[in-house]
């Protein structure tokens, strides 16, 4: 094990010399992979293989490297908004196509190992971020019927290659722990299981030995924020599919980290572990890892929200209680769905002690209300101006209204906005409605909350929050 985790100190320790610099976010097409690839296509280590086409006519490549005898089958994004593991493919691409730096590991994964990648199964639901096909099918629930040509294509492949070992990479939603902790489950792991009684068998042992290593090598870099994904059996998914067709499979999903919206820290984080799994198969030493660890490893579990506000007074229907609020912030995709704004939702209220945030604040002593509409009516939504904005918060409004509303669904500034159709309308403090609110300790207002943003009037920041259009 000691000789693994310096290997992996290598991979962390170069890796910026490797990533693939051109993509800094999520939200990549197909079109931008197939520029990446283009520069691998020179190299003669690398090989190109088109497999076939997604529903929509996108090319599925399958790209080989390596002449060893074990064969590794890895693929990404079969959900569309799932990229985080293929921005690591992309610098693991890198990382085979130099020649020098850290030279003897390459040679020897390349000696021992002939990897086989595809690196986006989902192209169409890419283009549209969205998790199933272009059928609305997910790909993933498509491993027996085989309906979808995305997943047949991958089903194909895997039967045409045979792997020893397999790479199921996705990403989970970022409210998952690891365990019943506030540590968010930034990488979880999965040896699926191949039937209903989660059986063992030695196809299934290698992957969970391969997986306590990978476990270890990155509990040093995200130290408690590692977890084990629910291994119910669900035969129409691949994971379980090929585990019970003889592949080790590995699942490893990237889940949340608190600052990392657009997982660059995660990507890292899925570099190093695909390429240590790949160290641990090529010199066999997986084969020495002790078993038992594995079922150490916590369970994801689903406490984490963004932002908890704790121990503030509540007035309802004439009474008062003392209780938090938790609020999630959802993404929604814009812009020919290359960019995103967020959408806020109140999802607890009450005693939240079992539950954690990526954010927290102890508010014992304030008291919440709703925001205030502002009722001078703008003709346009952009007719509001900064100092405008600036004062309408310190008075605890949270929403304006607008005669054109300009059919867009969120504004770049710290307001929502109502249509006249909406102008009487109150989001109240509720489960499910959004979460626009006032804080006050005795009739002094300390804190403006807007689409889930808290915002310190003491010290006010209004970077990335964005308010959203009521139509
Ligand atoms: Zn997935």
């Amino acid at each position: 094990m000691n000789k693994i985790n310096a290997i992996a100190e290598s991979f962390y320790n170069e890796y910026d010399f490797f990533k693939e610099k051109r993509i800094t976010q999520r939200r990549f097409k197909h079109s931008d992979m197939c520029k990446i690839l283009s520069k691998f296509r020179a190299n003669k280590k690398f090989k190109f293989k088109k497999v076939g086409k997604s529903a929509q006519g996108r090319e599925i490549e399958l790209v080989t490297l390596g002449t060893g005898k074990t064969k590794v089958f890895l693929w990404s994004q079969m959900h569309g908004n799932e990229s985080t593991a293929t921005m690591a493919l992309f610098d693991i691409f890198n990382f085979f196509e130099d020649s020098n730096t850290q030279k003897d590991i390459k040679e020897f994964l390349l000696k021992n190992l002939k990897l086989f990648f595809i690196p986006m199964v989902n192209p169409d639901g890419t283009e549209l971020f969205q998790r199933e096909n272009i059928y609305n099918i997910d790909i993933n629930r498509d491993a027996v019927a085989l309906q979808t040509p995305e997943g047949k294509i991958l089903m194909d492949t895997f039967k045409k290659i045979k792997p020893t070992f397999s790479f199921n990479l996705h990403d989970q939603g970022i409210w998952y722990s690891a365990g019943y902790t506030k540590n968010p489950a930034t990488i979880s792991f999965l040896a699926p299981a191949f039937n209903e009684e989660k059986s063992l068998n030695t196809v299934r042992k290698n992957s969970m030995k391969i997986i306590v290593a990978m476990y270890k090598v990155l509990s040093k870099y995200i130290p408690n924020c590692v977890a084990r994904y629910s291994d119910e059996f669900e035969p129409r998914a691949y994971g379980d599919m090929f585990q019970s067709l003889g592949s080790s499979t590995i699942l490893i999903e990237s889940g949340g980290r608190k600052d990392d919206v657009e997982k660059q820290y995660i990507r890292k984080m899925n570099y190093i572990s695909i390429l240590s799994g790949l160290y641990l198969i090529a010199d066999k030493s997986f084969r020495e890892v002790d078993l038992r660890l594995y079922d150490e490893i916590p369970f994801n579990q689903e406490r984490l929200y963004d932002i908890i506000l704790r121990n503030l007074k509540f007035n309802a229907k004439g009474k008062s209680f003392i209780g938090d609020i938790g609020i999630k912030i959802e993404e929604n995709n814009t812009d020919k769905e290359k960019n995103f704004y967020f959408k806020s939702e109140i999802v607890g209220i009450g005693d939240l002690s079992t539950f954690y945030g990526y954010s927290e604040m102890d508010l014992k002593g304030f008291e919440i209300f709703p925001g205030k509409t502002y009722k001078k009516v703008f003709n346009k939504v952009g007719d509001i101006n900064k100092s405008d904005i600036d004062k309408l918060i310190s008075k605890g409004y949270t929403n304006i209204i607008a005669k054109d509303t300009d059919k867009k669904d969120f504004v770049n500034f710290p307001l929502n906005v109502f249509s006249i159709r909406n102008k009487n309308k109150v989001n109240n403090i509720k489960i499910n409605n959004p979460a626009d609110f006032v804080i006050r300790k005795k009739d002094k207002i300390y804190f403006v909350v807007i689409n889930g943003f808290v915002i310190d009037l003491k010290n006010r920041n209004y970077k990335n929050i964005n308010g959203v259009v009521f139509h």
